[in-house]
């Protein structure tokens, strides 16, 4: 069989690593961004820019590739749908709507008895006073936010009078959790009970954004085991193909929550390209393409430090050691709070 070629949806870092490592095992890919300088357009084969709701430059897409996936979860559903009824598009769709608005992804995980922080649909400037029992908490826009964008934390009931959420939008209100740690679990599931799963990743945010990822993650077996049983039941629910990730709060008497799934590559899971044989993306590439499935296998222990804005510059001019990988995405223009790079840092495990 010809290996097939594969569309990107989306043109950042992420859709950047999944092309350079579908690049390592011969697959073409074709990105298409709707930013016409996106990173990605440095990695992968081919490069298309347009808009996700342009039927032409859709089409255009449709026709370079044999099968779909993205690398973030905000695309129009339309799009992906149109997508699917000419190439596979993978994981499904259906996920994609699921996980796109927090309320039904909460409602979901709790349907399928994993724990999520308690929370709550707002609609209003009465709905939210008559929940003030949620408090403190962290008002969050239902869809479209990323890296803390759309987020209000709200101490005490005294500080809703100062607040002008845009009611426009659809709310949710999550009660905040006393967190102890974060972690991420990365799954890719190749089929029915076929999948691999890395280690618990612990993350540290700064301002709501990823910093710190490593492993081995400091936490104890029970939470570890638990964390990785509740990504395989979400993957095998959604019946997904590809890679997934699950973010979780620990709270301080070491209760587990779901914070999010991200139906795609993670950034807490770029340390996978140094640490592990198969990377999060060659898996996710490997899975959604019918490859074969390879054991992973854990080669280093290592941390990742994402290089946020003017961070980077410093990082261009350094000379690293041998167990040190910097990754620059090549975007053209620095910005504050914007992921310009990382490093990755191995060590013998
Ligand atoms: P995004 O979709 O922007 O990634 P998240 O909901 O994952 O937003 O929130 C980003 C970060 O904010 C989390 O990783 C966590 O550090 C903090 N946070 C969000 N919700 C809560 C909560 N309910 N309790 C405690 N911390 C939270
Ligand atoms: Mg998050």
């Amino acid at each position: 069989m010809v290996n097939p070629i594969v569309g990107i949806i989306g043109g950042g870092q992420l859709g950047s690593m999944l092309a350079a490592a579908a690049k390592k095992i011969n697959i073409g890919t074709v990105v298409f961004c709707d930013d016409k300088d996106s990173p990605a357009k440095n990695f992968s084969d081919e490069f298309i820019f347009g808009s996700y709701h342009d039927d032409d430059k859709i089409n255009e897409f449709i026709n370079k590739v044999d099968i779909v996936t993205f690398e973030f979860e905000n695309i129009p559903y339309q799009t992906l749908k149109k997508i699917n009824e000419i190439k596979k598009v993978l994981p499904k769709p259906e996920i994609n709507l699921l996980v796109q608005n927090r309320l039904s992804e909460k409602d979901f995980l709790n349907k399928i008895n994993i724990s999520t922080t308690k929370y709550v649909s707002v609609k209003n400037d009465k709905e939210l006073k008559s929940n003030i029992d949620l408090l403190p908490g962290i008002l969050k826009t239902c869809t479209l936010g990323y890296d803390g964008k759309g987020q209000y934390k709200i101490n005490s009931s005294e500080e809703l009078d100062n607040l002008s959420p845009d009611f426009k939008k659809e709310f949710i209100l999550e009660k905040l959790i006393n967190l102890k740690k974060e972690v991420s679990v990365i799954i890719t599931r190749f089929s029915k009970e076929r999948y691999e799963i890395y280690e618990p990743i612990e993350n540290i945010h700064e301002d709501q954004i990823l910093k710190y990822s490593k492993i081995p993650s400091d936490i104890n077996n029970n939470t570890s085991e638990k964390s990785k049983d509740w990504a395989v039941k979400i993957a095998e629910e959604l019946d997904y193909i590809g890679t997934l990730c699950v973010e979780y709060f620990i709270d301080k008497n070491d209760n587990l929550y779901v914070n999010e799934i991200a139906p795609r590559v993670h950034n807490s899971g770029h340390l996978t390209i140094n640490s592990h044989n198969i990377s999060q993306f060659e898996n996710h590439i490997r899975a959604i393409c019918g490859l074969k499935q390879i054991k992973i296998k854990k080669i280093y222990d290592a941390k990742m430090v994402n290089l946020i804005g003017d961070d980077i510059s410093l990082y261009r001019q350094k000379k690293f050691k041998d167990n040190e990988f910097f990754f620059d995405y090549l975007k053209k223009e620095i910005k504050k709070k914007r992921k310009m790079g990382h490093i990755t840092v191995t060590k013998k495990c």
